[in-house]
């Protein structure tokens, strides 16, 4: 069982291989409750998969991964997810770069229907609760628009509003700010910038928006060819890395 010194979140050794390619090398990492941890580095460095692991999307091909003390198995199959209990599942809460909402449902439909589906929720109270944290993600008034009506940025928004929904303990961001036109980035910073500030809540963000590393993270990561080069807090990884991969990657990104 979790007690106050357990990590919410410990991953020990990871390995994650796509056939022959490893992805993740033996990795390690143990995040606090409530701690705001950014995963920074160049594309194809593993930092997706490691939110991908984390969610339980994907198996992995040894060491382990723990979440409140509890492991978590890679899916063997498909009817794994069937039979995971509920609880755990609902721990991990996960935002993606393409929204992935449903397009035939409202976006009240959309934060609803786990709520009414998976936590048993009636129809009203699923509905009562979605209006609730559509309106905490600004978006009161749009609870009919269904997702082709809503701009990108109100999209994930919804998103958020949805994993939100299920009250997960650890928040996971992934490039949720990518597939957005730049005059957008903004109010999805924002929503997760007030959520960091007000719950407490632990998350896991990747992103390229390093300004917002920078303000939102109480420790960054690091990350080159699956493994972590650097872990440390924003204000020394950004003004004084250790490593020179690092800084040439500062470099590279932030003169673009
Ligand atoms: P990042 O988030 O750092 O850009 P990813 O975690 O998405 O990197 O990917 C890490 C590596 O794994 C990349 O080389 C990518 O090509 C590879 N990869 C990701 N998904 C798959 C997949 N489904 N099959 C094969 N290789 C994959």
């Amino acid at each position: 069982m979790a007690d106050a010194r357990t990590p919410i979140l410990r991953l020990a050794n990871v390995e994650k291989r796509y056939g022959d390619t490893l992805i993740l090398d033996r990795l390690s990492l143990e995040v606090p409750a409530g701690q705001r941890l950014a995963i920074i580095g160049p594309s194809g460095s593993g930092k997706s998969t490691i939110l991908r692991l984390i969610k339980g999307l994907e198996p992995f091909q040894a060491g382990a991964i723990e979440v409140a003390g509890e492991p978590l198995r890679p899916p063997r199959s498909a009817s794994w997810f069937a039979r995971r209990p509920a609880a755990r599942s609902h721990m991990v809460g996960m935002v993606f770069q393409h929204f992935n909402l449903f397009p035939h449902m409202t976006a009240l439909g959309n934060v609803a229907e786990a709520l009414a589906r998976v936590l048993g929720l009636t129809r009203r109270d699923a509905e009562a609760r979605a209006r609730d944290l559509l309106a905490q993600v600004g978006l009161g008034g749009k609870e009919a628009s269904y997702p082709r009506e809503l701009s990108g940025g109100q999209q994930q928004r919804v998103a958020i509003a949805r994993a939100l929904a299920m009250r997960p303990q650890v928040m996971l961001f992934d490039e949720v700010t990518s597939a957005l036109d730049p005059e957008l980035v903004g109010e999805v910073l924002g929503v997760i910038r007030t959520l960091s500030r007000e719950s407490g809540m632990t998350m896991l963000l990747v992103t390229h928006e390093m300004g917002f590393a920078r303000e939102i993270a109480d420790r960054v990561l690091f990350m080159e060819k699956g493994r972590i080069v650097e872990d440390a807090a924003p204000s020394q990884l950004f003004t004084a890395p250790q490593s020179e991969r690092t800084r040439a990657f500062l470099r590279a990104v932030l003169e673009r």
